[in-house]
């Protein structure tokens, strides 16, 4: 039987870029073929995100363009997958009439059975979510194509309830992936010519795999991983601060390959703001434990995200905000204005009470600040030497290659014959807030 053609496009976190190389495969298996090219697609999944109100919108939007497809060619199928599935659930069917399948982030085994009720003209839905569901056994697609960094979901759920976030709700209890599988897969990955992993999670540092002699936590996992070969990169993402042990920064600055950066989310700096945000932590823990990491690994860069205009926020708070941001010095910053999402915590308890205007001109002192540190943090690495992950052309000009360092940083460089998964050493010699340009050092890489 000729494969079908299957169109995915992704919205939100790495997690949900991995779901999808997971739906891929889950697919694959039942005669679909993944296509890049939506006009030849039979059937259209599209993975949603729901932590922010603007994310749904998105999609909303997108799903009134894929009507007009639908009109000219009928028998497309079109699926919504992951967090707005779970949300809306099957209101989606009413709301969205030419969506036919709705399938939540533990349905995805489901899917070829939901394909088979579309076929026969139903519509289908499973948004049951599984204390126990973790894809262990599924050897996902690769959807990237680089061929030298790839995603490895290594838990699934959350079970932080911070009163702003809609995850908890989404993705159910937070569950762990057998070890010695996410081990399988790097080992798989390495031999076939990946350099990079990142290990995924909402919170990487609860990971914990209990078996009848021992407890396996993250700090242990990620040593397993780097242990693969030096050759083998090792990114993470994400880490809670609470949950930021002394064992795992150890661990981090013990293996070369562990790379160097640290994403360590704040929210606010103010301590009343993250009580109300259930953050279980204060500004005094999360500048100790930057502390700890500036003292045991004093070459990682420290990247964060903040919210600004969470409810009732005032000025002082915003301002504590800016001043712990300063004291960081934080190298990148993922910032937003708060969006109430529908049945979390913050949504019933408290008022959506800071204007947007206020909200607005926060998050853009937020982003004028960390522009500013960005770009203080590459001027310091002018004239410093980095080891340097190639992954491919850079968007500018063929002439050039760029990769990142440990430290997360893209740099740019002049091609010659390297190719992508080399590693090279640079030097830089120049720097915009976003990157750093770099010249080849004259002697060999490491994979040489
Ligand atoms: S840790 Fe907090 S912000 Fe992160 S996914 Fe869990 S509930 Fe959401």
């Amino acid at each position: 039987m000729p494969k079908k053609k299957l169109y995915i496009e992704t919205y939100g976190c790495q997690m949900n870029i991995s779901d999808s190389e997971i739906v891929g495969s889950i697919m694959a298996d039942a005669n679909y073929e993944a296509t890049e090219n939506i006009k030849e697609a039979d059937v259209i999944f599209v993975n949603t995100c729901s932590i922010r109100d603007n994310a749904e919108q998105r999609v909303r939007a997108r799903l009134r363009e894929f009507k007009s497809l639908k009109k000219k060619k009928p028998e497309l199928v079109i699926g919504l997958l992951g967090c707005m599935a779970e949300r809306l659930k099957d209101k989606l069917l009413i709301e969205e009439p030419h969506v036919t399948v709705i399938a939540g982030p533990d349905a995805y085994r489901d899917l070829p059975k939901l394909m088979t009720y579309v076929e026969e003209g139903q519509k289908a839905v499973n948004i049951l979510l599984s204390s126990s569901e973790t894809y262990e056994d599924i050897e996902p697609i690769r959807l990237d194509h680089n061929g030298v960094s790839a995603f490895i979901s290594i838990m699934r759920g959350c079970e932080n309830y911070c009163s702003y976030c809609v995850v908890p709700y989404t993705r159910g209890k937070e569950r762990s992936r057998n070890p010695q599988t996410i081990i399988d897969e790097a080992t798989d990955l390495f031999a076939k010519g990946y350099r990079e992993v990142t290990l995924l999670g909402q919170n990487v540092n609860s990971y914990s795999w209990e078996t009848e002699e021992d407890v396996f936590n993250f700090a242990g996992l990620i040593e397993k991983v780097a242990q693969i070969d030096p050759l083998l990169r090792v990114r993470f993402a994400t880490s809670h601060p609470k949950d930021l042990s002394d064992e795992l920064i150890d661990m981090i600055a013990r293996y070369p390959n562990i790379c160097k950066a640290i994403h360590l989310p704040v929210q606010s700096g103010s301590t009343r703001m993250l009580a109300k945000m259930n953050r279980k932590y204060d500004r005094t823990w999360y500048l100790g434990r930057i502390e700890a990491i500036k003292n045991r690994i004093p070459d990682s860069t420290i990247s964060t995200d903040i919210i600004a205009g969470f409810c009732t926020e005032t000025e002082e708070d915003h301002q504590e905000t800016m001043s712990l941001m300063k004291e960081v010095g934080f190298d990148l910053a993922y910032m937003f204005k708060y969006s109430e999402r529908p049945d979390t915590a913050a949504a019933k308890r408290f008022p959506d009470d800071v204007q947007e205007e206020v909200k607005g001109r926060r998050l853009q002192e937020i982003i004028d600040l960390q522009q500013q540190l960005s770009l203080e943090s590459n001027r310091r690495d002018v004239g410093q030497r980095f080891e340097v992950l190639v992954e491919g052309f850079s968007k500018r000009s063929n002439k050039f290659l760029f990769g990142r360092t440990s430290q997360n940083k893209v740099a740019v460089f002049e091609a010659r014959d390297f190719k992508p998964g080399d590693y090279v050493n640079v030097t830089v010699t120049d720097c915009t807030p976003a990157t750093l340009i770099s010249k080849v050092v004259e002697d060999i890489s490491v994979s040489e």
